[in-house]
Protein backbone atom coordinates (compact mmCIF):
# COMPACT_ATOMS: atom_id res chain seq x y z
CA UNK A 1 0.00 0.00 0.00
CA UNK A 2 1.45 3.42 -0.70
CA UNK A 3 0.36 6.54 1.82
CA UNK A 4 -2.56 7.07 -0.31
CA UNK A 5 -5.71 9.26 1.36
CA UNK A 6 -8.44 6.93 3.01
CA UNK A 7 -11.47 8.07 4.94
CA UNK A 8 -10.97 7.60 8.30
CA UNK A 9 -13.87 4.76 9.59
CA UNK A 10 -14.71 4.26 6.22
CA UNK A 11 -18.80 4.84 6.22
CA UNK A 12 -18.75 6.76 9.53
CA UNK A 13 -18.63 10.55 10.06
CA UNK A 14 -15.18 11.29 11.95
CA UNK A 15 -16.74 11.99 15.17
CA UNK A 16 -18.98 8.85 14.90
CA UNK A 17 -16.32 6.42 14.03
CA UNK A 18 -14.02 7.93 16.86
CA UNK A 19 -17.75 6.40 18.95
CA UNK A 20 -16.99 3.28 17.67
CA UNK A 21 -14.09 2.61 18.45
CA UNK A 22 -14.74 3.66 21.84
CA UNK A 23 -17.21 1.24 21.98
CA UNK A 24 -15.37 -0.81 21.18
CA UNK A 25 -12.44 -0.09 22.70
CA UNK A 26 -13.19 0.03 26.36
CA UNK A 27 -13.86 -2.13 29.11
CA UNK A 28 -14.45 -1.03 32.52
CA UNK A 29 -12.42 -0.52 34.67
CA UNK A 30 -12.36 -0.13 38.83
CA UNK A 31 -11.89 3.60 38.06
CA UNK A 32 -15.34 3.85 35.80
CA UNK A 33 -17.20 2.04 38.15
CA UNK A 34 -15.90 4.63 40.84
CA UNK A 35 -16.78 7.79 38.42
CA UNK A 36 -19.95 6.07 37.83
CA UNK A 37 -20.90 6.04 41.80
CA UNK A 38 -20.12 9.35 41.51
CA UNK A 39 -23.03 10.20 39.15
CA UNK A 40 -20.15 11.32 36.47
CA UNK A 41 -19.90 10.36 33.01
CA UNK A 42 -17.22 8.23 32.14
CA UNK A 43 -16.48 7.74 28.80
CA UNK A 44 -13.02 9.87 27.68
CA UNK A 45 -11.48 10.90 30.09
CA UNK A 46 -10.40 14.76 32.06
CA UNK A 47 -7.85 15.37 29.45
CA UNK A 48 -10.00 13.79 26.36
CA UNK A 49 -13.52 14.28 26.88
CA UNK A 50 -15.79 12.35 23.92
CA UNK A 51 -18.56 12.62 22.76
CA UNK A 52 -20.60 10.74 25.56
CA UNK A 53 -23.58 13.18 26.12
CA UNK A 54 -23.89 13.72 22.70
CA UNK A 55 -24.50 10.27 22.11
CA UNK A 56 -26.19 9.18 25.16
CA UNK A 57 -23.81 7.13 26.65
CA UNK A 58 -23.70 8.35 29.97
CA UNK A 59 -24.04 6.35 33.03
CA UNK A 60 -26.44 4.36 31.39
CA UNK A 61 -24.10 2.74 29.10
CA UNK A 62 -22.88 0.56 31.68
CA UNK A 63 -25.47 -2.07 30.80
CA UNK A 64 -23.24 -1.73 27.06
CA UNK A 65 -19.91 -2.41 28.56
CA UNK A 66 -18.73 -4.92 26.27
CA UNK A 67 -15.92 -7.41 27.94
CA UNK A 68 -11.94 -6.95 26.71
CA UNK A 69 -11.94 -8.77 23.26
CA UNK A 70 -8.93 -10.56 22.30
CA UNK A 71 -9.22 -9.17 18.68
CA UNK A 72 -8.21 -5.74 18.28
CA UNK A 73 -10.80 -3.33 17.43
CA UNK A 74 -11.36 -2.11 13.76
CA UNK A 75 -10.80 1.45 15.11
CA UNK A 76 -9.52 3.32 17.89
CA UNK A 77 -7.75 6.62 18.84
CA UNK A 78 -4.52 5.35 19.11
CA UNK A 79 -2.80 2.41 17.86
CA UNK A 80 0.94 1.79 19.25
CA UNK A 81 3.19 -0.44 16.74
CA UNK A 82 5.38 -2.72 19.05
CA UNK A 83 5.46 -3.88 22.97
CA UNK A 84 9.20 -3.10 23.63
CA UNK A 85 10.02 -0.45 26.29
CA UNK A 86 9.24 2.55 24.06
CA UNK A 87 5.45 1.12 22.83
CA UNK A 88 5.13 -0.03 26.90
CA UNK A 89 5.74 3.24 28.22
CA UNK A 90 3.98 5.24 25.94
CA UNK A 91 1.03 2.76 26.07
CA UNK A 92 1.35 3.26 30.42
CA UNK A 93 1.15 7.22 30.08
CA UNK A 94 -1.74 7.19 28.19
CA UNK A 95 -4.11 4.72 29.71
CA UNK A 96 -2.82 5.71 32.74
CA UNK A 97 -4.50 9.34 31.50
CA UNK A 98 -7.39 7.29 30.59
CA UNK A 99 -6.98 7.77 27.31
CA UNK A 100 -8.23 4.70 24.78
CA UNK A 101 -5.13 2.85 23.29
CA UNK A 102 -4.42 -0.37 21.51
CA UNK A 103 -1.21 -2.04 21.51
CA UNK A 104 0.12 -4.39 18.70
CA UNK A 105 3.24 -6.99 19.27
CA UNK A 106 4.15 -9.20 16.78
CA UNK A 107 5.96 -11.64 19.26
CA UNK A 108 5.02 -13.16 22.00
CA UNK A 109 6.69 -12.57 25.39
CA UNK A 110 8.89 -13.61 26.75
CA UNK A 111 10.60 -12.91 23.88
CA UNK A 112 14.58 -12.43 23.49
CA UNK A 113 16.19 -9.21 22.95
CA UNK A 114 19.28 -7.91 23.25
CA UNK A 115 20.34 -4.82 25.24
CA UNK A 116 20.14 -5.61 29.34
CA UNK A 117 22.39 -3.14 30.91
CA UNK A 118 19.90 -0.13 32.18
CA UNK A 119 20.95 3.23 32.86
CA UNK A 120 20.32 4.88 36.34
CA UNK A 121 18.30 7.97 34.66
CA UNK A 122 15.71 5.31 33.86
CA UNK A 123 14.78 5.30 37.39
CA UNK A 124 13.26 8.53 37.21
CA UNK A 125 11.22 7.20 33.91
CA UNK A 126 10.21 4.63 35.69
CA UNK A 127 8.75 6.53 39.01
CA UNK A 128 6.77 8.25 36.39
CA UNK A 129 5.26 5.62 34.58
CA UNK A 130 4.15 3.83 38.28
CA UNK A 131 7.00 1.19 37.67
CA UNK A 132 9.84 1.18 40.02
CA UNK A 133 8.23 -0.77 42.66
CA UNK A 134 8.22 -4.03 39.78
CA UNK A 135 11.39 -3.19 38.84
CA UNK A 136 12.89 -3.09 42.31
CA UNK A 137 11.05 -6.90 43.36
CA UNK A 138 11.97 -8.12 40.16
CA UNK A 139 15.36 -9.25 41.88
CA UNK A 140 17.53 -7.76 38.90
CA UNK A 141 21.32 -7.83 39.33
CA UNK A 142 21.83 -4.01 40.56
CA UNK A 143 24.44 -2.03 38.43
CA UNK A 144 26.54 1.09 40.35
CA UNK A 145 28.73 1.58 37.27
CA UNK A 146 30.58 0.68 34.01
CA UNK A 147 34.22 -0.45 34.02
CA UNK A 148 35.88 0.25 30.57
CA UNK A 149 39.45 -1.58 29.94
CA UNK A 150 41.43 -0.44 27.50
CA UNK A 151 42.68 -2.90 24.26
CA UNK A 152 45.78 -3.39 26.03
CA UNK A 153 43.80 -4.43 29.08
CA UNK A 154 46.36 -1.98 31.42
CA UNK A 155 44.30 0.99 31.88
CA UNK A 156 41.44 0.93 33.27
CA UNK A 157 38.75 3.23 33.66
CA UNK A 158 35.56 2.97 36.23
CA UNK A 159 32.37 4.95 35.96
CA UNK A 160 30.85 5.07 39.31
CA UNK A 161 27.45 6.86 39.07
CA UNK A 162 27.20 7.86 42.69
CA UNK A 163 29.60 10.71 40.74
CA UNK A 164 26.79 11.74 38.64
CA UNK A 165 25.14 15.22 39.36
CA UNK A 166 21.53 15.67 39.75
CA UNK A 167 20.69 11.96 39.62
CA UNK A 168 18.32 10.46 42.53
CA UNK A 169 19.49 7.22 42.78
CA UNK A 170 22.51 5.63 41.32
CA UNK A 171 21.43 1.77 41.08
CA UNK A 172 20.67 1.05 37.77
CA UNK A 173 19.93 -2.82 36.99
CA UNK A 174 21.52 -5.67 34.34
CA UNK A 175 17.78 -6.80 33.10
CA UNK A 176 17.35 -10.21 31.14
CA UNK A 177 15.20 -8.46 28.39
CA UNK A 178 12.49 -11.16 27.94
CA UNK A 179 11.57 -10.42 31.47
CA UNK A 180 12.33 -7.03 31.70
CA UNK A 181 9.66 -6.12 28.63
CA UNK A 182 7.54 -8.45 29.55
CA UNK A 183 6.68 -6.86 33.00
CA UNK A 184 7.06 -3.20 31.67
CA UNK A 185 4.39 -4.67 29.12
CA UNK A 186 1.99 -6.08 31.47
CA UNK A 187 2.34 -2.98 33.41
CA UNK A 188 0.89 -1.10 30.79
CA UNK A 189 -1.98 -3.65 30.43
CA UNK A 190 -2.38 -3.49 34.30
CA UNK A 191 -2.82 0.39 33.50
CA UNK A 192 -5.47 -0.07 31.03
CA UNK A 193 -3.59 -0.35 27.77
CA UNK A 194 -5.46 -3.11 25.42
CA UNK A 195 -2.29 -5.30 24.19
CA UNK A 196 -2.32 -7.47 21.48
CA UNK A 197 0.17 -9.99 21.34
CA UNK A 198 1.25 -11.81 18.34
CA UNK A 199 -0.26 -9.56 15.64
CA UNK A 200 2.23 -8.14 13.20
CA UNK A 201 1.67 -5.09 11.40
CA UNK A 202 2.42 -5.76 7.94
CA UNK A 203 1.13 -2.19 5.85
CA UNK A 204 0.38 1.30 6.92
CA UNK A 205 -1.53 4.13 5.43
CA UNK A 206 -2.10 7.65 5.80
CA UNK A 207 -4.99 9.57 5.78
CA UNK A 208 -5.75 12.77 6.58
CA UNK A 209 -8.28 11.76 9.51
CA UNK A 210 -6.24 9.24 11.07
CA UNK A 211 -4.24 6.21 10.03
CA UNK A 212 -4.73 2.67 8.83
CA UNK A 213 -2.65 -0.36 9.60
CA UNK A 214 -3.02 -3.92 7.77
CA UNK A 215 -2.11 -6.66 10.66
CA UNK A 216 -1.63 -10.69 11.08
CA UNK A 217 -3.31 -11.76 13.70
CA UNK A 218 -3.01 -15.76 14.78
CA UNK A 219 -5.43 -16.22 12.21
CA UNK A 220 -4.14 -16.26 8.85
CA UNK A 221 -6.97 -13.48 8.04
CA UNK A 222 -5.13 -9.87 7.60
CA UNK A 223 -7.11 -7.13 9.28
CA UNK A 224 -7.41 -3.27 8.58
CA UNK A 225 -7.37 -1.02 11.68
CA UNK A 226 -7.50 2.22 11.75
CA UNK A 227 -6.43 5.25 14.33
CA UNK A 228 -6.95 8.73 14.40
CA UNK A 229 -3.15 8.31 15.91
CA UNK A 230 -0.10 6.43 15.72
CA UNK A 231 2.91 6.07 17.30
CA UNK A 232 5.77 3.51 15.86
CA UNK A 233 7.49 1.86 18.64
CA UNK A 234 8.13 -1.15 16.29
CA UNK A 235 11.78 -1.17 17.10
CA UNK A 236 14.61 -1.27 14.71
CA UNK A 237 11.90 -2.72 11.85
CA UNK A 238 11.14 0.93 11.71
CA UNK A 239 7.73 0.72 10.24
CA UNK A 240 6.87 3.53 9.40
CA UNK A 241 10.20 5.04 8.33
CA UNK A 242 10.61 2.47 6.00
CA UNK A 243 7.49 2.81 4.39
CA UNK A 244 7.62 6.78 4.23
CA UNK A 245 11.79 6.32 3.15
CA UNK A 246 12.29 8.05 6.17
CA UNK A 247 15.61 6.33 7.31
CA UNK A 248 18.75 7.52 7.30
CA UNK A 249 22.25 5.72 8.17
CA UNK A 250 24.88 7.35 10.02
CA UNK A 251 28.03 6.79 7.57
CA UNK A 252 30.17 7.17 10.54
CA UNK A 253 29.07 4.57 12.48
CA UNK A 254 28.42 1.58 10.43
CA UNK A 255 28.97 -1.35 12.79
CA UNK A 256 28.04 -4.96 13.59
CA UNK A 257 27.52 -6.69 16.68
CA UNK A 258 27.76 -10.84 16.83
CA UNK A 259 26.79 -11.58 20.65
CA UNK A 260 25.44 -14.66 22.59
CA UNK A 261 25.27 -15.52 26.29
CA UNK A 262 27.83 -17.19 28.21
CA UNK A 263 28.66 -19.17 31.21
CA UNK A 264 31.80 -18.99 33.27
CA UNK A 265 33.11 -15.94 32.02
CA UNK A 266 35.63 -14.91 34.22
CA UNK A 267 35.82 -11.71 36.21
CA UNK A 268 37.72 -9.78 38.62
CA UNK A 269 39.75 -6.99 36.04
CA UNK A 270 39.19 -4.45 38.81
CA UNK A 271 35.33 -3.76 37.74
CA UNK A 272 32.98 -3.55 40.96
CA UNK A 273 30.02 -6.65 41.23
CA UNK A 274 27.28 -5.96 38.61
CA UNK A 275 29.45 -3.42 36.58
CA UNK A 276 29.39 -3.50 32.78
CA UNK A 277 32.73 -4.09 31.34
CA UNK A 278 33.51 -2.76 28.02
CA UNK A 279 36.65 -3.88 26.81
CA UNK A 280 38.35 -1.67 23.91
CA UNK A 281 39.62 -2.58 20.48
CA UNK A 282 42.45 -0.95 18.94
CA UNK A 283 40.53 -0.58 15.52
CA UNK A 284 37.72 1.45 17.33
CA UNK A 285 35.92 -1.59 17.52
CA UNK A 286 34.42 -2.91 21.32
CA UNK A 287 32.96 -5.82 23.54
CA UNK A 288 30.29 -5.94 26.34
CA UNK A 289 30.21 -7.99 29.34
CA UNK A 290 27.14 -7.61 31.23
CA UNK A 291 26.37 -10.13 34.33
CA UNK A 292 23.24 -11.76 34.10
CA UNK A 293 21.62 -13.98 37.07
CA UNK A 294 22.32 -17.92 36.93
CA UNK A 295 26.54 -17.12 35.54
CA UNK A 296 25.30 -16.01 32.62
CA UNK A 297 26.90 -13.11 31.02
CA UNK A 298 25.49 -11.23 27.98
CA UNK A 299 28.79 -11.24 25.64
CA UNK A 300 29.06 -9.01 22.75
CA UNK A 301 31.36 -7.68 20.15
CA UNK A 302 30.68 -4.46 18.47
CA UNK A 303 33.18 -3.80 15.00
CA UNK A 304 33.18 -2.13 11.48
CA UNK A 305 31.47 -3.34 9.01
CA UNK A 306 33.82 -3.68 6.41
CA UNK A 307 35.73 -6.09 8.69
CA UNK A 308 33.32 -8.77 8.77
CA UNK A 309 33.63 -10.75 5.04
CA UNK A 310 30.29 -11.04 2.76
CA UNK A 311 28.07 -14.05 3.71
CA UNK A 312 29.26 -14.14 7.23
CA UNK A 313 27.33 -16.92 9.07
CA UNK A 314 26.74 -14.93 12.45
CA UNK A 315 26.65 -18.63 14.50
CA UNK A 316 29.66 -19.29 13.56
CA UNK A 317 31.17 -19.52 16.90
CA UNK A 318 35.21 -20.47 15.73
CA UNK A 319 35.10 -17.12 14.00
CA UNK A 320 33.40 -15.06 16.82
CA UNK A 321 36.19 -16.63 19.68
CA UNK A 322 38.74 -15.82 17.10
CA UNK A 323 38.17 -12.01 16.87
CA UNK A 324 37.61 -11.81 20.61
CA UNK A 325 40.76 -13.90 21.34
CA UNK A 326 43.06 -10.52 19.23
CA UNK A 327 42.56 -9.28 23.01
CA UNK A 328 44.60 -11.05 25.96
CA UNK A 329 41.73 -9.51 28.47
CA UNK A 330 39.03 -11.32 27.02
CA UNK A 331 41.13 -14.34 25.67
CA UNK A 332 41.35 -15.22 30.07
CA UNK A 333 37.90 -14.00 30.56
CA UNK A 334 36.26 -16.36 27.80
CA UNK A 335 39.19 -19.33 28.85
CA UNK A 336 36.62 -21.52 30.40
CA UNK A 337 33.10 -19.67 29.15
CA UNK A 338 30.48 -22.15 27.67
CA UNK A 339 27.86 -20.43 24.98
CA UNK A 340 23.77 -20.76 26.53
CA UNK A 341 21.98 -19.36 23.56
CA UNK A 342 22.75 -19.03 19.82
CA UNK A 343 24.83 -16.67 18.38
CA UNK A 344 23.33 -13.75 16.81
CA UNK A 345 24.33 -11.06 14.69
CA UNK A 346 22.83 -7.08 14.01
CA UNK A 347 23.27 -5.25 11.36
CA UNK A 348 22.75 -1.14 10.49
CA UNK A 349 23.81 -0.08 13.22
CA UNK A 350 23.12 3.90 13.93
CA UNK A 351 20.41 5.80 12.06
CA UNK A 352 18.31 8.63 12.02
CA UNK A 353 14.88 9.74 10.57
CA UNK A 354 14.43 12.80 8.37
CA UNK A 355 11.16 13.51 10.39
CA UNK A 356 10.03 11.91 13.48
CA UNK A 357 6.78 13.00 13.67
CA UNK A 358 4.00 13.79 11.16
CA UNK A 359 0.47 14.96 11.51
CA UNK A 360 -0.89 11.34 12.44
CA UNK A 361 2.27 9.92 13.67
CA UNK A 362 5.04 9.57 15.71
CA UNK A 363 8.25 7.94 16.08
CA UNK A 364 9.62 6.29 19.63
CA UNK A 365 12.33 4.63 20.57
CA UNK A 366 14.64 2.40 17.88
CA UNK A 367 11.58 3.20 15.61
CA UNK A 368 13.31 6.51 15.22
CA UNK A 369 16.60 6.49 16.02
CA UNK A 370 19.39 3.64 17.03
CA UNK A 371 22.96 4.40 18.19
CA UNK A 372 25.76 2.11 18.60
CA UNK A 373 24.90 0.59 22.33
CA UNK A 374 28.88 1.19 23.70
CA UNK A 375 27.57 3.40 26.63
CA UNK A 376 24.13 1.37 27.51
CA UNK A 377 21.66 4.22 26.35
CA UNK A 378 19.13 2.29 23.81
CA UNK A 379 16.82 1.60 26.85
CA UNK A 380 16.97 4.95 27.89
CA UNK A 381 16.17 7.03 25.38
CA UNK A 382 13.15 4.50 23.89
CA UNK A 383 11.49 5.26 27.33
CA UNK A 384 12.33 9.33 27.11
CA UNK A 385 11.12 9.16 23.27
CA UNK A 386 7.69 7.01 24.25
CA UNK A 387 6.99 9.16 26.94
CA UNK A 388 7.68 12.25 24.54
CA UNK A 389 5.43 10.53 22.18
CA UNK A 390 2.29 9.90 24.80
CA UNK A 391 2.88 13.99 26.17
CA UNK A 392 2.02 14.88 22.56
CA UNK A 393 -1.26 13.37 22.29
CA UNK A 394 -2.07 13.93 25.77
CA UNK A 395 -1.86 17.63 25.19
CA UNK A 396 -3.67 17.07 22.07
CA UNK A 397 -7.45 17.98 22.53
CA UNK A 398 -9.47 16.54 19.87
CA UNK A 399 -9.38 15.16 16.83
CA UNK A 400 -7.97 16.84 14.33
CA UNK A 401 -4.00 16.59 13.07
CA UNK A 402 -1.05 17.31 15.06
CA UNK A 403 -0.02 20.87 15.91
CA UNK A 404 2.66 21.71 14.17
CA UNK A 405 4.30 23.26 17.04
CA UNK A 406 4.04 20.13 19.04
CA UNK A 407 5.51 18.14 16.32
CA UNK A 408 8.23 20.49 15.73
CA UNK A 409 9.13 20.28 20.01
CA UNK A 410 9.20 16.78 19.81
CA UNK A 411 11.47 16.55 16.85
CA UNK A 412 13.88 18.84 18.35
CA UNK A 413 13.91 17.00 21.67
CA UNK A 414 14.86 13.48 20.11
CA UNK A 415 17.15 15.27 17.94
CA UNK A 416 18.83 16.84 21.12
CA UNK A 417 19.25 13.40 22.68
CA UNK A 418 20.32 11.81 19.67
CA UNK A 419 23.49 14.23 19.27
CA UNK A 420 24.37 14.62 22.70
CA UNK A 421 24.73 10.63 22.88
CA UNK A 422 25.99 10.34 19.31
CA UNK A 423 29.31 12.62 20.49
CA UNK A 424 30.18 10.51 23.52
CA UNK A 425 29.64 7.33 21.06
CA UNK A 426 31.60 9.28 17.71
CA UNK A 427 34.47 9.95 20.18
CA UNK A 428 34.70 6.60 21.81
CA UNK A 429 35.36 5.79 18.58
CA UNK A 430 38.95 7.95 18.42
CA UNK A 431 42.06 7.48 19.94
CA UNK A 432 42.63 10.55 21.43
CA UNK A 433 39.09 10.56 22.85
CA UNK A 434 39.99 6.91 24.62
CA UNK A 435 43.45 8.76 25.82
CA UNK A 436 41.66 11.48 27.80
CA UNK A 437 38.83 8.80 28.66
CA UNK A 438 41.33 6.52 29.93
CA UNK A 439 43.72 9.15 31.52
CA UNK A 440 42.55 9.15 35.12
CA UNK A 441 43.41 12.74 36.68
CA UNK A 442 40.74 14.09 34.34
CA UNK A 443 39.77 17.52 36.28
CA UNK A 444 36.92 17.09 38.95
CA UNK A 445 34.19 18.92 37.31
CA UNK A 446 34.64 17.61 33.90
CA UNK A 447 34.72 13.99 35.25
CA UNK A 448 31.30 14.08 36.90
CA UNK A 449 30.27 16.11 33.47
CA UNK A 450 30.86 12.87 31.85
CA UNK A 451 29.90 10.61 33.92
CA UNK A 452 26.30 12.88 34.39
CA UNK A 453 25.45 11.82 30.63
CA UNK A 454 27.20 8.33 30.67
CA UNK A 455 24.16 7.62 33.58
CA UNK A 456 21.58 8.85 31.19
CA UNK A 457 21.05 12.34 32.13
CA UNK A 458 19.25 13.19 28.45
CA UNK A 459 18.76 17.11 29.61
CA UNK A 460 22.08 18.88 30.87
CA UNK A 461 22.31 21.77 32.66
CA UNK A 462 23.81 24.93 31.27
CA UNK A 463 26.60 24.12 33.31
CA UNK A 464 27.10 20.48 32.59
CA UNK A 465 27.31 21.58 28.90
CA UNK A 466 29.50 23.86 29.51
CA UNK A 467 31.88 20.90 31.27
CA UNK A 468 30.97 19.00 28.43
CA UNK A 469 32.36 21.27 26.19
CA UNK A 470 35.42 21.63 27.96
CA UNK A 471 36.14 17.89 27.58
CA UNK A 472 35.58 17.68 24.36
CA UNK A 473 37.86 20.67 24.03
CA UNK A 474 40.42 18.67 25.47
CA UNK A 475 39.83 15.79 22.96
CA UNK A 476 40.31 17.79 20.07
CA UNK A 477 43.28 19.57 21.80
CA UNK A 478 45.15 16.00 22.16
CA UNK A 479 44.48 15.14 18.48
CA UNK A 480 46.95 17.57 17.97
CA UNK A 481 49.30 17.67 21.17
CA UNK A 482 49.54 15.31 23.05
CA UNK A 483 48.20 16.51 26.71
CA UNK A 484 48.01 13.17 28.20
CA UNK A 485 49.84 10.07 27.38
CA UNK A 486 48.77 8.33 24.51
CA UNK A 487 47.40 4.52 24.80
CA UNK A 488 49.15 1.42 23.50
CA UNK A 489 47.50 0.41 21.34
CA UNK A 490 48.42 -3.41 19.91
CA UNK A 491 46.50 -4.94 16.65
CA UNK A 492 43.40 -5.93 17.46
C1 LIG B 1 23.77 -5.33 19.88
C2 LIG B 1 22.95 -4.42 20.72
C3 LIG B 1 23.25 -4.23 22.06
C4 LIG B 1 22.48 -3.36 22.84
N1 LIG B 1 22.78 -3.17 24.16
C5 LIG B 1 22.04 -2.31 24.90
C6 LIG B 1 22.29 -2.14 26.29
O1 LIG B 1 23.16 -2.79 26.87
N2 LIG B 1 21.53 -1.25 26.97
C7 LIG B 1 20.54 -0.54 26.36
O2 LIG B 1 19.89 0.28 27.01
N3 LIG B 1 20.26 -0.71 25.05
C8 LIG B 1 20.98 -1.58 24.32
N4 LIG B 1 20.67 -1.77 23.01
C9 LIG B 1 19.58 -1.00 22.43
C10 LIG B 1 18.22 -1.47 22.92
O3 LIG B 1 18.10 -2.85 22.75
C11 LIG B 1 17.13 -0.75 22.15
O4 LIG B 1 17.47 0.60 22.03
C12 LIG B 1 15.76 -0.87 22.82
O5 LIG B 1 15.35 -2.20 22.90
C13 LIG B 1 14.75 -0.05 22.04
O6 LIG B 1 13.46 -0.26 22.51
P1 LIG B 1 12.21 -0.10 21.52
O7 LIG B 1 11.01 -0.27 22.34
O8 LIG B 1 12.38 1.11 20.70
O9 LIG B 1 12.39 -1.31 20.50
P2 LIG B 1 12.34 -2.87 20.78
O10 LIG B 1 12.76 -3.16 22.16
O11 LIG B 1 13.10 -3.52 19.70
O12 LIG B 1 10.80 -3.23 20.66
C14 LIG B 1 10.16 -3.17 19.42
C15 LIG B 1 9.03 -4.18 19.43
O13 LIG B 1 8.30 -4.04 18.21
C16 LIG B 1 7.90 -5.31 17.78
N5 LIG B 1 7.67 -5.28 16.34
C17 LIG B 1 8.59 -5.19 15.36
N6 LIG B 1 8.00 -5.25 14.15
C18 LIG B 1 6.68 -5.36 14.37
C19 LIG B 1 5.55 -5.49 13.52
N7 LIG B 1 5.67 -5.54 12.20
N8 LIG B 1 4.32 -5.57 14.09
C20 LIG B 1 4.17 -5.55 15.44
N9 LIG B 1 5.22 -5.46 16.29
C21 LIG B 1 6.45 -5.37 15.76
C22 LIG B 1 9.07 -6.20 18.14
O14 LIG B 1 8.69 -7.56 18.24
C23 LIG B 1 9.52 -5.61 19.47
O15 LIG B 1 8.98 -6.29 20.58
C24 LIG B 1 21.40 -2.67 22.24
C25 LIG B 1 21.08 -2.88 20.90
C26 LIG B 1 21.84 -3.75 20.14
C27 LIG B 1 21.47 -3.97 18.71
Amino acid sequence: MACQEFRFGCKLAPTESAAVGLEQDRSLRVGDQQLLKAGKEWIGSEQFPLAGERFGWGQGYIGAVKPASAEPSQSTEILILGGGPAGSAAATILAQAGRPVQLLERERFPRFHIGESLLPHSRTLFRKLGFDPQVEAAGFTPKFGATFFSACGQHVRRIDFAHAEGLPCPEAFQVPRDRFDQLLLEHAEAKGARVFQGWRVLEIEFGREGVQVRAQGPGEESRILRARFLIDASGRSGLVSRTLGLRKRDPKLQKVALFGHFRKVKSGWGEKPGDIRIVTRSDSGWLWFIPLPDDCTSVGLVIDRDRIPAGFPGQDEAAFRQWIGQSKIVAEMMASAERMTPLRVEADFSYRPERYAGERWLLAGDAGSFLDPVFSSGVHLALASGMDAAEVLLQHRGTGALPRRALREFERLQIQRYRLFRRFVLGFDRPEFRDLFFHQPVPEGIYRAVVSILAGQDRPSPSLRWRLQLFFTLVALQRRFTLVPRLHHPAG
